[in-house]
């Protein structure tokens, strides 16, 4: 028995940890450090020199990876207007890591749009608990924390700007390996 209660301890005390480090992150770097090292310790993948871009897109779109590229393009609307109705830094930083967690599966060549949903649940769930809003996210999709996008899809669909914005310093921590 209380070989049981301290493994449960041991396991809630990790996840604190890591919503602590969501909570922390201050920039996309850093955000997306946390998910490769997060699935290099759940899945044993790792990839590097990968490229985020941001552009403005239709508000039913979080973000997209081009099969076969380096790049990772971020919707800046959808981030822009997460921020805004996010109740904490805590809670746009777990869309974001939720976000960047799943183009970062599919880059490993991963397509089947379910396999790399219920991937990056099992990931949420694992390191966070399912109560952290990151996993509730990965579960159905960010509306159903924020309601409000839907609403903003269907008053102001938006379209895809010409404007790319390219994230400096991302992934820049293993651009030695870059071939
Ligand atoms: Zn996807």
């Amino acid at each position: 028995m209380r070989i049981v209660v301290a493994v449960e301890s041991e396991e809630a005390k990790k996840r604190s940890e890591f919503q602590g480090k969501i909570a922390q992150l201050r920039d996309f770097n850093e955000a997306f450090e946390l998910v490769k090292s997060a699935v290099l310790a759940k899945f044993n993948m790792h990839r590097a020199g990968l490229s985020l871009i941001l552009q403005v897109m239709p508000s039913n779109l979080g973000a997209y990876h081009i099969l076969g590229s380096n790049v990772i393009v971020v919707n800046r609307a959808v981030l822009a207007f997460i921020k805004e109705v996010s109740k904490s830094q805590e809670h746009y930083n777990s869309y974001l890591f939720m976000v960047l967690a799943h183009e970062y599966i599919h880059s490993f060549g991963i397509v089947d749009e379910n396999t790399v949903r219920h991937m990056t649940y099992d990931l949420c769930r694992d390191l966070l608990g399912d109560n952290h809003p990151s996993t509730k996210m990965a579960k159905d999709d960010p509306s159903s924390l924020y309601p409000e996008l839907k609403t903003l899809f269907s008053s102001a669909p938006g379209r895809f700007g010409s404007e790319f914005e390219v994230v400096k310093n991302f992934d820049r921590t293993n651009m030695s390996y870059i071939q």
